[in-house]
């Protein structure tokens, strides 16, 4: 399909969606201050549960994604070659260009009602956020949380959305009948990267609040550090600062994720780099060479600190393959003190 066919800025243009495997496309923008720039391509998608490619190296077998695209827009955000699936550019495209699967919760509930369906646990918010901006607007998650805590399906949530708060009931359902994990992402705490690296998040200080309050009504939630971003998050002083936030937020467990340039993110996230502090280009090229990952010692060192960091402030060490209920960490739960590669927001 070519998105270029479909009006941008029409209210009801339909064009066909056999890439996505979908009925229909209705091409929408809202002129709020919130979405201005913002198309959403609205569709009907014949699946919803996805088996992860590749799912030995992930602590998950089955996701669900009722978004395509991240208004969160980190620069870094490894899902953006996903956008070229589609045809869509994977920068400023991958950032304003939201595919909507409008009938995600009556589709999931059908699948989890199969008789093929053996209520394996399903992972959400491992390829884009599900409580993104737009989530505000379409209300897919209720309706997705219901249908889990109603077939008692165990899942988990990965964000950095403070729209999450909205679903606490939901969660608090859930975790009554399932295994819930519930993990927020923040890799760091300075406010200057953050409104360059990841323009659309909430601050960090915002998603702390989320785990915050997670924490008061008895909900637990684990933070994923990520990412730590080479020479601009990384010292000493930076790694203890965003520990220290997190145990104070009373975060259940920290796991660190070193930043990974995949193609897609890669090109984006240098073009960012050279503009914004160009004297690191060439210290990242060096660190970078391999490929997507930063060298191993480069992983242990950073994985390292913050474990020693995380002991220091009181925050417990997550055990791999233990539940996940609600106060465990979610997809994210490996332990601290092994180098992860996990692709997750
Ligand atoms: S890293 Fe996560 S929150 Fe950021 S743009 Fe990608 S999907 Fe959205």
């Amino acid at each position: 399909m070519r998105w270029e066919n479909l009006a941008t800025g029409s209210e009801h243009s339909r064009a066909d969606a056999a890439l996505f495997g979908a009925e229909a496309v209705t091409t929408r923008t809202f002129d709020t201050p919130e979405f201005r720039g913002i198309t959403f391509h609205e569709i009907r998608a014949r699946s919803i549960v996805n088996r992860v490619p590749g799912a030995s190296r992930m602590p998950f077998e089955w996701t669900v994604n009722p978004y395509r695209g991240c208004t969160h827009a980190c620069v870094y955000c490894f899902a953006r070659k996903t956008h070229s699936y589609l045809d869509l550019d994977t920068g400023l495209g991958f950032d304003s260009q939201i595919v909507v699967k409008v009938n995600a919760p009556g589709l999931l509930r059908r699948q989890l009602a199969s008789r093929r369906w053996q209520g394996e646990h399903i992972a959400m918010g491992t390829n884009v956020d599900c409580y993104q901006r737009a989530e505000g607007r379409y209300r897919l998650m209720p309706g997705i949380l219901a249908a889990l805590r109603d077939h008692a399906n165990p899942f988990s949530i990965l964000t950095k959305g403070t729209l999450v708060l909205r679903d606490l009931e939901l969660l608090k359902q859930a975790a009554e009948v399932t295994d819930v994990g519930i993990s927020v992402s923040v890799g760091f705490t300075d406010e200057r990267l953050w409104r360059t690296v990841e323009p659309g998040a909430p601050a960090p200080e915002r998603r702390l609040e989320v785990v915050r309050t997670l924490a008061a009504h008895g909900v637990g939630c684990g933070v994923l550090m990520a990412p730590v971003i080479p020479f601009l998050s990384d010292g000493p002083d930076q790694l203890r600062a965003t520990v220290r936030a997190i145990a104070t937020a009373g975060a259940t467990s920290v796991t660190p994720l070193v930043l990974h340039l995949r193609p897609g993110a890669r090109e984006w996230f240098m073009s960012w780099l050279g503009r914004h502090h160009p004297h690191l280009v060439n210290r990242y090229e060096r660190l970078y060479a391999e490929g997507a990952y930063a060298p191993k010692w480069y992983q242990r060192r950073i994985t390292r600190q913050v474990h020693d960091l995380a002991r220091e402030y009181g925050i417990g060490p997550t055990r791999a393959g233990t539940p996940r209920r609600a106060g465990t960490p979610g997809p994210a739960g490996a332990p601290v003190s092994e180098p992860t590669q996990l692709t997750l927001v």
